[in-house]
């Protein structure tokens, strides 16, 4: 990537969406009826995806936005998975359960902060009511390296997984004493080469930058610290800094963290160590090997974005199981309750979770198929559009075209009458350009507290 003028882009500094959703979480209410819900799992076809949370952990990471529940007691965590197995009666009564299984996600919390032994029972019980698992499918669990052990690889090995994703976050001592999060180079290499010995042929690796204490310095420090983990995708991701949402996030002394510019530099160092090194940056924050199946779906332009990060198994519907989990339906999003005692109740009554969530209308629909394409794919094929959604582009987005001027100006994008091309200095602000097609973002322009910065 060529040279940037920092100090000029870090005025695109504001608030924004991530985008793992469009319309995004904050859209989500309850006008979204449950019986409007319980339709959509009713008719729906096709292959699944399913996300399970797990949302235990022992002590709060201070940077954490996970919906996270900290506890070291035995009986919340055995009682929640009597309760996952009661959600899953109740799921299975909606849906198709010959369904192809493609994709299955153990994410939390500390999904390992459960025995193995209790890792067994709830994907043995999954998989005893969703019997049709796809023989590639893919199969992931996020890992804490503080809560690892050979009992526990054994039982994901056993069940197919053959993704992990470690978090690491930064490896820098002051870094990790600032965020509450003390974990050595060595423990998480030994987790690392404890899966990579079960076979498991992709690792990723989690990092975040825009943490307290981190300098350009000291984050190269630790990137090339990294290399000896070896992982085949990394991931790193822009520290949400939302303390109005998340009480541990206002332990931070906010004059330690990164300025805009600093994250920036940061970034772009990022990309270029990793591009470097024979990765292949994939969407706005994942780097992946050629070797990895996403470094070909970004040549085809097959990428997907969902709430699990980018995958190649785009078109399936996503069924959230437990505490905060959202589904993804082709014209819906659904939320579980974030309340432990919601979500007892709920089940206890014969229900499902189901809290809140949206359902698209054409407008979101055509929103959603641009916005994630930027995000994936950093460029959008008007013709596509125009074909799929029966619209002129330049006229349905005659506005939002006129917002782009600024990015074009400055060399961000490029616009012909068959695509946006999002130039190299333009993916580290993605988040920015996607917005200018984000219909719901005027409600949010004056409001400090809706989204973390962009930069
Ligand atoms: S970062 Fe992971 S281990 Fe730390 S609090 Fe969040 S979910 Fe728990």
């Amino acid at each position: 990537m060529s040279s940037i003028d920092f100090e000029k882009f870090s005025r695109y500094s504001r608030p924004g969406p991530r985008y793992t959703s469009y319309p995004t979480a904050l859209e989500f209410s309850s006008d979204f009826s449950y019986n409007e819900y319980i339709k959509f799992l009713e008719s729906e076809k096709g292959p699944l995806s399913i996300y399970v949370h797990l949302p235990f952990c022992r002590s709060a990471c201070y940077f954490c936005g996970c919906n996270v529940v900290f506890t070291s007691k035995e009986e919340k965590l055995s009682r929640y998975i009597e309760y996952l197995k009661r959600e899953i009666d109740i799921l299975v009564e909606h849906i198709d359960i010959f369904r192809e299984v493609i994709q299955f996600h153990f994410g939390g919390g500390t999904p390992t902060f459960y025995k193995a032994f209790e890792l067994d029972e709830i994907v043995t019980y999954i998989k005893s009511k969703f019997p049709n698992w796809s023989s590639d499918a893919e199969i992931s669990c996020e890992i804490d390296p503080r809560f690892f052990n050979e009992e526990q690889m054994k039982v994901l090995q056993k069940h197919g997984f053959n993704r992990i994703s470690f978090g690491v976050q930064d490896l820098d001592e002051k870094v990790q004493k600032a965020i509450h999060r003390i974990q050595p180079l060595e423990l998480t290499k030994r987790a690392v080469e404890l899966a990579r010995g079960y076979g498991i042929k992709s690792i990723n690796t989690d990092f975040i930058y825009g943490l307290p204490y981190q300098t350009l310095e000291s984050f190269k420090k630790t990137l090339q610290l990294s290399t000896e983990l070896n992982p085949d995708r990394v991931a790193v991701f822009n520290y949400a800094h939302v303390p109005w949402l998340k009480r541990t996030m206002r332990k931070f002394d906010e004059t330690t963290l990164p300025t805009p510019e600093v994250k920036l530099q940061i970034f772009k160092y990022t990309i270029d160590f990793f591009e470097d090194r024979g990765y292949k940056m994939i969407g706005m924050d994942h780097f992946a090997k050629p070797e990895d199946e996403l470094f070909g779906a970004i040549e085809k332009g097959e990428l997907h974005r969902n709430f699990q990060g980018y995958t190649t198994k785009g078109g399936a519907n996503l069924i959230g199981i437990g505490l905060t989990s959202i589904g993804e339906g082709e014209r819906y999003y659904a939320q579980n309750t974030k309340d432990m005692r919601a979500y007892e109740k709920a089940i206890d009554s014969g229900k499902l979770p189901f809290e809140r969530g949206v359902v698209l209308d054409d407008d979101d629909f055509l929103r959603k198929a641009v916005i994630m394409e930027l995000m994936a794919n950093f460029h959008v094929d008007i013709k596509r559009v125009e074909r799929e959604h029966n619209i002129n582009f330049k006229d349905y987005f005659s506005n939002e075209l006129k917002g782009l001027k600024e990015f074009i100006d400055d060399g961000l994008i490029t616009i012909t009458d068959s695509e946006i091309k999002v130039s190299p200095t333009g993916t580290l602000l993605i988040r920015n350009i996607a917005m200018a097609f984000d219909a719901y973002m005027k409600k949010y322009y004056n409001s400090k507290k809706s989204f973390s910065k962009t930069l």
